[in-house]
């Protein structure tokens, strides 16, 4: 079942030409949609289904900069930076509170982790602080469980998913962005080496400029044009509730669930880093590079086969410009929601909770969350193709990356300044032979 989301409106004429082309309307191609047309180039963005309707309405709003590798922390801090200002920005409700969040454990060689982080990102003005168990009682108080410790960031908050890439599309589309929805980017046409324009269901937009920000689907996208890139896919579940008292105005990590604070009252719940991976061709052909990744997280991982070996984002697939793609035999990949796993996070929300007991759970829905084997994104020029470019692999957590990801991208594709240092996000890191080391927390 999708999650609710709220409406775009789109552009029914394709333009004929554009300055930058982005593929996919996620909240990294609005982000980065919004962001060229502040640059003031012509931008066209080609969404295969709704904007928002895959990854970046199906999760749980958690907008974090703790926990986050050591490369990451500063563009994870400047993505926090705009969502505090992003309705003011946008002119719209992107539904970001900073709220604060807080991790809480009972493994004293996971708390002794945490100090390490906290100590090493000293340089980085963060004001996150470590729990004793009495603080994280203070916290929150209407918990029956108690805890060895926990890690609250403060500056840390959440936002609505089912409001925050429609908002920022509709904003993009006001400064001039042309919307196009159930228009697939079927590939590219290359002039010389460089990319010249793109071949959508609805016709050909010419273009020097391409970023693909297509999520799941990227690696499908490049393969189509002889660009590797390893990124592979876990199916996670996650539901949300009616209204019930507040026990946290943000969010709160334990080992066995999650769950944050919902502006309408009710909360966003599911099992932390739970869910499922599904044998498929491209996920045999990336195994050896995600093995340590995978390693790392199989204690909450089942392993099984499915759809996903014949259809969806990682099958086997080819086809010629003129036909109909994969892209568009899906418009929006809606996995099931995993109903063990929303029983279980939901009977212990409720009886570590006792005046959340008479939660009822409103919605539940799958998603599938596109990794890379470092579980950092790729956010860079991809492949030898001129004017390509790629921000995908945010590996469960670029939804609060994202508006920071949809900068950083829209620097490199206009020639810019970047904001960050893009060197962590650099394509090449993942097919040249570096180290690919699983980030910290992922
Ligand atoms: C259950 C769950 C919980 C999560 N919790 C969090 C969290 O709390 N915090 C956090 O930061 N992150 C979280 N994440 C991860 C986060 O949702 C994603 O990292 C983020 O939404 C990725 O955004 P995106 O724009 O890259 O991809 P997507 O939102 O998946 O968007 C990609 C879009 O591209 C479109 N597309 C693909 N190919 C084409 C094509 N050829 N032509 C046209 N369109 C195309 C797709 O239809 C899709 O709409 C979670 C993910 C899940 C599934």
């Amino acid at each position: 079942m999708s999650p609710a989301l709220d409406t775009v409106a789109g552009d029914a004429e394709l333009p004929a030409q554009a300055d930058v082309v982005v593929i996919g309307g996620g909240i990294v191609g609005v982000s980065a949609a919004y962001e060229l047309a502040k640059k003031g180039l012509r931008v066209a963005l080609l969404e295969k289904g709704r904007v928002g309707a895959e990854q970046s309405s199906r999760n749980w709003g958690w907008c974090r900069a703790y926990g986050r590798s050591l490369p990451e922390l500063p563009l994870a801090r400047h993505s926090l930076a705009l969502w505090g200002a992003m309705d003011a920005e946008i002119g719209l409700e992107a539904g970001f509170r900073r709220t604060g969040l807080l991790v809480v454990t009972r493994d004293p060689a996971e708390l002794a982790h945490w100090e390490e982080w906290t100590s090493r990102t000293r340089d980085y003005q963060m004001r996150g602080r470590i729990l004793a168990p009495a603080e994280v009682q203070e916290l929150v108080p209407a918990s029956a469980e108690r805890w060895l410790g926990g890690l609250y960031s403060p500056d840390d908050g959440r936002a609505e998913p089912a409001r925050a890439a429609p908002a920022i599309a509709t904003a993009a589309r006001r400064r001039g962005v042309t919307i196009h929805q159930e228009c697939a980017a079927r590939g590219l046409e290359t002039t010389a080496g460089a990319v010249s324009a793109v071949v959508t269901e609805r016709g050909v937009v010419r273009t020097d400029a391409v970023l693909c920000a297509g999520g799941a689907w990227t690696s499908m996208f490049c393969r189509r044009h002889g660009i590797d890139l390893p990124q592979a896919g876990v199916f996670a579940s996650a539901c949300r509730t009616d209204p019930g008292p507040e026990v946290t105005p943000g969010g709160v990590h334990t080992p066995g669930y999650a769950f944050r604070r919902r502006e309408d009252g009710g909360y966003t719940v599911a099992v932390g880093g739970a869910g499922r991976v599904e044998l498929t061709p491209q996920g045999l052909r990336y195994a050896r590079k995600f093995l340590p990744l995978f390693l790392k997280r199989r204690k909450k991982l089942t392993l099984g086969i499915g759809r996903s070996f014949l259809s969806g984002p990682e099958a086997r697939a080819s086809w010629s410009l003129d036909q109909v793609s994969p892209f568009e035999r899906t418009r929006v990949l809606d996995p099931p929601a995993d109903p063990r796993l929303i029983e279980a996070a939901m009977g212990r929300l409720r009886a570590a909770y006792p005046a959340l007991a008479g939660l009822r759970v409103v919605e539940a829905w799958g998603g599938l969350i596109d990794s890379t084997p470092d579980a950092r994104p790729v956010i860079s020029p991809a492949g030898p193709l001129r004017g390509f470019f790629v921000a995908a692999g945010f590996s469960g957590h670029g939804f609060g990356l994202g508006p920071g990801a949809g900068r950083l991208a829209a620097d490199l594709v206009a020639g810019d300044p970047p904001i960050v240092d893009p060197a962590p996000f650099r394509y090449s890191r993942l097919v040249d032979g570096s180290p690919l080391r699983p980030s910290a927390w992922g």
